[in-house]
């Protein structure tokens, strides 16, 4: 940027750029019409990503200097276009299948400068009036979608001032957290003798209540951001078990319940059993009624991490995935996910609608106590209005419209499962439950020789396989025609071998079949094309020939 020529700063100047334009034919007015041109030329591409070296991008972003001198909003928007929005990712193409973040409506463009241009804040009603309701509104729908209470339910709580139906947050990690330090301080409340975790700590807790330490239960599958949460709560990264799950990644039950009989014996207590509604890696769905027994058996809290599959329950043919989950007495939702909003939305939602005050606070200039704020059961303070965005996309796309979204994405999931398995030289290796799958590349004759391979060589062809997976998965990457990520998986069907999979998520509705035909065909000319995989194919004809 330093070579361009400065704007001047002087009050004037000042005044201008926080003075609401009077005319369309304004610069700005000229500036936004760009800036709509070409963000919209960027969304119709096709294209996934064109290959940039990152070092190369480093460069136009290496001054740690702020400018002294102004720069003219039409000089930096250039800047922007040329450098930023040219080198992003394309994540609404329908070739981007490699992760949960994918297109968007497009009428959340112009619905989001209405958040923007208000610039409320939801920390206290002072400061955001009419989106306190209407944020405690999207709480209750959602509420409603998961827990099903009647109409006279809702009327009584959805605006209660003491309590709130959920909490709204930038994502899932912030949903989770919250979820655990609810169920921690729910686990150690005050009473006779001691004033409760929120106050005296862990240690105290432990000591009073006569415990040895706190565990939270998940499968193996769970989501990284319960390790930071237990990281922050105190009670250590190790105090999550990740449980062993089985054939189709769903947390397995008896090693769960040894598990319980375990900790029991060691004095840990149980801070939460959490289950999945829709795993990162696999989109599979652990048993969640039979972990609402075993919950209740327990007497802990339980925790659904349904940051992807929640709107899964808008589809009448797939919500008995998740039956059980109304039992659970915290339910996380990202709506940056499949409610199609954009980044940074996610949602924790109670049973109870007074356990969020377990976590309350306040303060006295703000967050009096018995206002309506919603500040005073949030882990963020002050906070965007972006329960609009969520409000607006459940209106406009309604309950129906969701259920096409859902119902087309695991559709889509089965279609393309049944293509790798028509494919000799592909191998299926999770089957999808929700629009998740995975697999990979394996040539007809290695999967034979697999087949009959002693446990060394399994484990040595799987190792070349896992090398081969990169190298398509990287080399696909760049030519940017599509995109598939990658992950490391170790299903019990093949013994002890971590396996590194092709991972798709299928949320984008313009996604075709033939597109995905196209990615396989792509996969296959890389392989025998590209410099690398062709030297990891030539040992593996080599390592099976040696048999
Ligand atoms: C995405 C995801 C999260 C984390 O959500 P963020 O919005 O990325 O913070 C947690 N759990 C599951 C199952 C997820 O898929």
């Amino acid at each position: 940027m330093s070579d361009q020529k400065h704007a001047v700063a002087n009050l004037s100047n000042l005044y201008r750029i926080f003075t609401v334009p009077e005319s369309p034919d304004s610069t700005l007015g000229k500036i936004d019409q760009e800036i709509s041109q070409n963000l919209n030329g960027f969304l119709r591409d096709r294209i996934v990503a064109t290959e940039q070296d990152l070092a190369i991008i480093e460069q136009d972003f290496s001054s740690p200097r702020i400018p002294e001198q102004p720069t003219f909003v039409s000089d930096y928007t250039e800047f922007l276009l040329d450098t930023l929005v040219a080198q992003s990712v394309h994540t609404a193409a329908p070739g981007f299948v490699g992760h949960m973040t994918s297109a968007l409506p497009s009428f959340m463009l112009p619905l989001s400068r209405i958040m923007t241009a208000l610039n409320q804040n939801l920390v206290k009603i002072e400061t955001s009036k009419a989106f306190t309701p209407m944020e405690r509104q999207v709480l209750g729908m959602l509420h409603a979608l998961v827990y099903g209470n009647d109409e006279t339910y809702y009327q009584r709580w959805m605006h209660d001032r003491d309590s709130a139906l959920g909490a709204f947050c930038s994502g899932g990690t912030l949903a989770n957290i919250t979820a655990l330090w609810v169920a921690r301080n729910k686990l150690f409340p005050a009473r006779e003798g001691f004033s409760g975790v929120a106050r005296e700590g862990l240690h105290r807790a432990f000591k009073h209540y006569g415990c040895e330490g706190v565990a939270v239960l998940i499968s193996q599958r769970g989501h990284y951001s319960f390790g930071k949460a237990a990281d922050l709560l105190g009670i250590g990264r190790d105090a999550i078990i990740a449980i062993p799950t089985d054939r189709d990644n769903r947390i397995d039950i008896d090693q769960l319940l040894a598990t319980c009989e375990r900790l029991a014996q060691q004095r840990i207590k149980i801070l939460s059993l959490v289950g999945i509604a829709g795993t990162t890696e696999t989109g599979n769905v652990d048993p969640l009624e039979r972990l609402a027994d075993i919950a209740q058996e327990q007497g802990c809290h339980f925790h659904v991490d349904a940051a992807w599959g929640g709107p899964t329950l808008f589809s009448r043919s797939h919500k008995s995935l998740l039956k059980g989950i109304e039992r659970a007495d915290s339910v996380t939702i990202d709506a940056h996910k499949q409610l199609y909003v954009p980044m940074g939305a996610g949602m924790v939602l109670f049973k109870n609608p007074c356990s969020l005050t377990s976590i309350e606070h306040h303060a006295e200039y703000i967050l009096r106590k018995g206002s309506k704020d919603l500040g005073s059961h949030t882990l963020e303070g002050s906070r965007p209005g972006t329960a609009m965005l969520v409000h607006s996309a459940l209106n406009i796309i309604g309950r129906k419209g969701y259920e096409l979204l859902i119902d087309k994405g695991i559709d889509i999931a089965h279609t393309f499962a049944d293509m790798i398995e028509s494919e000799a030289d592909f191998e299926l290796v999770t089957r999808p439950e929700l629009n998740l799958l995975t697999y990979r590349y394996v040539p007809a004759p290695i999967q034979a020789a697999l087949k009959k391979a002693s446990e060394t060589q399994r484990t040595e062809i799987n190792q070349q396989l896992n090398r081969l997976t990169k190298q398509i998965q990287k080399s696909q990457r760049a030519a940017g025609r599509s995109f598939v990520s990658r992950t490391r998986l170790s299903p019990p069907q093949y013994g002890d071998d971590t396996l590194t999979v092709f991972r798709v998520v299928l949320a984008n509705p313009l996604t075709t079949p033939g597109i995905l035909q196209e990615m396989l065909a792509e996969q296959k000319r890389i392989a025998s094309e590209d410099e690398q995989a062709v030297a990891t194919l030539n040992s593996l004809d080599e390592l099976i020939s040696g048999n």
